[in-house]
């Protein structure tokens, strides 16, 4: 199904970036259509690249998730999380972070030169940030929300990785970075000063530098209406829509989001490409 008559917009495409949960998997399950999205994009000589909000995990770890889900060679991620360890290095003038977050995502901080301090047990400031960061901490505790707490009070630069509320899951979504948000907010009355990941255009700008992709032939792939399909609008690019996550074909109206095509999930779409490499030989 297709919402665009015009299948040239697509044609011009030479790099896809593609959500994950909901759109290439979910749970530890590919969806339909993922393993022969790959071949046919590596086929034709174009790429992909997957971009996700959640900064639970590095881009190593997803990378790994994914050939261990059955896709071979190089597989190419991004996350909210480096997105936001380079809004911070380009945009503020800090170095000590406090970082609510996994290890992981502590450690991507420090690769890019921070130093990053740990409250007391208790939440005292053993060490005094310049800057706290929130991100999808699944190694939350009581103290580490409650230290948390107390520097958003006094005043620090706050920083999200991503605002979503939940991430999807193999039975039922679990709660994600944007419920902690609300936690502190209730909590402090404050919100952070900044949200980094999708639908906020800096995460495609940092992409497309880091990747140095061009604009006018990216296409974003994802299955949710207000951080996908609203970063597409947001960063001028293709929108591709699948019903294969969270959005239902009726949800599509009820927003101002446009969407320039819809599947069904990516082996819809995958009929599509190999159309245009047919007419080619
Ligand atoms: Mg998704």
């Amino acid at each position: 199904m297709m919402l665009n008559e015009d299948p040239e917009l697509l044609k011009n495409v030479d790099t896809f970036i593609l959500d994950m949960d909901g759109t290439f998997y979910i749970g530890n399950n590919l969806l339909p259509g993922a393993i022969e999205f790959v071949e046919i994009v590596r086929e034709s000589g174009k790429d992909f690249i997957f971009l996700t909000n959640n900064s639970s995990a590095n881009s190593e770890q997803y990378a790994d998730k994914i050939r261990r889900m059955g896709i071979s060679g190089e597989i190419k991620v991004f996350t909210s999380g480096e997105a936001t360890a380079i809004y911070i290095r380009r945009k503020m003038k800090v170095e000590r972070l406090f970082v609510l977050g996994t290890p992981c995502l502590k450690d991507l901080f420090k690769s890019y030169g921070f130093e990053v301090v740990n409250p007391g047990r208790f939440g005292e400031c053993v060490a005094d940030p310049d800057a706290i960061i929130l991100g999808f901490d699944k190694t939350l505790t009581y103290e580490s929300i409650n230290a948390f707490c107390r520097f958003v009070m006094m005043g620090k630069p706050y920083v999200a990785t991503h605002p979503d509320p939940n991430c999807p899951d193999e039975d039922f979504p679990i709660p994600d970075a944007g419920a902690m948000i609300e936690f502190v907010r209730t909590a402090t009355g404050r919100g952070p000063d900044v949200i980094i990941g999708k639908p906020n255009p800096f995460i495609l700008d940092s992409m497309i530098e880091k990747f140095h992709l061009t604009r006018e032939r990216m296409a974003f792939i994802g299955d949710r209406l207000m951080t996908d399909m609203k970063l597409a609008n947001n960063s001028g690019i293709i929108s591709i829509l699948l019903l294969s996550g969270e959005t239902k074909m009726e949800d599509i109206g009820k927003t101002d989001v446009k969407v320039d095509y819809i599947f069904e999930n990516l082996l819809e779409l995958v009929d599509v490409l190999r159309k245009f490499e047919e007419v080619k030989e």
